[in-house]
């Protein structure tokens, strides 16, 4: 195969579209899938080496594939880090990370505001294998200062937060954690590398849900872990490749081709949520909007400073509570009433019945996810449809 083309001057966008593809033989221009479980080797003597580790190359899928190869050099260029394993869905990526880093008896502090699946795998099954977990508030440092131990190896958070928008600054919280010597790992779901790049800010290992804005639109499941040689290319690859939670190559393939238009995608996600965000903001019937884009956000400028652009995410507050919220979800004719985000296809959902449906109302109110609260993840359709639809609810 072809070594891949790839210089370094290159700017964000040119690397998504030319780097990690090492073209075959048969001079594809668009990279190959390879749907192949195993590979075959020359001879027995060629089979021990590669087993034994003397020599490198392909044995199994579960431990490379060049079409996952493709997408791993590719979004490693793009966050900036050495080395990026790709996993069967976003879960699995936080699960690699959390199985490859952590011992019976360490600790981590993590934003309250996370994914809630990422929450409930944290209490229910780290928690089980004797990893104590503190939880803190995501903008705040001084709790997650406090928050620190002796034994606290990594810190987890999620910038900007879903559903409010909430944001950390990074750089600062990296510093944090290496004076304490933890890691700091960012789940980069909602601002791609496109929009921010964690590594850059001092993190130490970032992790992606594929399924989102890698993808696109809607189709597969899959997800990263990026970070340096050693604690990714080694320690989460040898979780992996015995856990087996690998991705498969025809969503690599999709992947691939979604980080090509990544750029152009999320400038109109994020220039569309920033129009109906400062729409929303005029309605009579909305009590608050949330959107790092709004002056009204009060880390506005931190957004501004750590984040390319605002992100396609905006949730809004009805005045008259959960039933107005459906009402005014159930009025829509357009916009998909699904959890999914990051897709061409606008969605609306209502946080305190679905995604954040098994906290406590307590809870609930601790994460400021009120009755009322409605979010809607921008998508690529004319930003006047969108508002004409969501109009029919006012
Ligand atoms: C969806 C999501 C995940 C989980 O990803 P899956 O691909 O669904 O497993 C993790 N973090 C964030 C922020 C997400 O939105």
């Amino acid at each position: 195969m072809d070594e891949s083309t790839q210089d370094n001057q290159w700017s964000l966008e040119t690397l998504a579209i030319r780097t990690g593809h090492h073209r075959t033989h048969e001079r594809e221009h668009s990279e190959a899938i390879f749907p192949t479980s195993s590979y075959v080797f020359k001879s027995a003597a060629e089979a021990a080496a590669r087993f034994s580790g003397e020599e490198k190359g392909n044995i199994y899928s579960r431990l490379s594939n060049p079409t996952v190869g493709y997408f791993e050099e590719r979004l490693a260029v793009m966050e900036g880090g050495e080395s990026c394993v790709a996993t069967a869905s976003g879960m699995a990526a936080i699960m690699a990370v959390m199985m490859a880093l952590l011992k019976a008896g360490d600790h981590i502090v993590c934003s309250r505001s996370i994914f809630g699946t990422t929450t409930i795998f944290l209490n229910t099954f780290m928690a089980k294998f004797g990893v104590e977990i503190t939880f803190v508030e995501l903008s705040n440092l001084e709790t997650w200062q406090a928050a620190l131990k002796p034994n606290t190896r990594l810190l987890f958070a999620e910038t900007p937060s879903n559903p409010l928008s909430e944001l950390v600054d990074i750089q600062a919280l990296a510093e944090i954690a290496h004076l304490n010597e933890s890691l700091l790992v960012i789940d980069n779901c909602f601002c791609t590398p496109v929009l921010q790049r964690p590594l850059m800010l001092g993190a130490d290992i970032v992790v992606h849900s594929a399924t989102k804005y890698l993808d696109g639109q809607g189709r597969c499941l899959g997800g990263a872990v990026v970070g340096n040689a050693e604690l990714v290319g080694e320690k989460v690859f040898a979780v992996l490749r015995s856990g087996g939670a690998s991705m498969s190559p025809f969503n690599a393939w999709v992947f691939l081709k979604g980080l090509e238009t990544l750029h152009l995608r999320m400038k109109v996600h994020s220039d569309s949520a920033n129009e109906l965000a400062h729409w929303l903001e005029q309605q009579q019937s909305v009590k608050r909007v949330y959107f790092t884009g709004l002056a009204s956000h009060p880390q506005h400028a931190l957004a501004k400073q750590q984040q390319s652009n605002w992100g396609g995410i905006v949730s809004f507050e009805v005045a008259a509570g959960k039933q107005a919220a459906w009402e005014m979800i159930d009025s829509t004719q357009m916009l998909s009433i699904t959890a999914n985000l990051g897709d061409a296809k606008s969605t609306i959902t209502h946080p305190a019945s679905t995604t954040h449906g098994r906290l406590s109302e307590e809870q609930r109110l601790e994460a400021g996810i009120s009755q009322g609260l409605v979010r809607v993840a921008v998508g690529l359709e004319n930003i006047d449809d969108i508002k004409a639809d969501l109009a029919r609810g006012f």
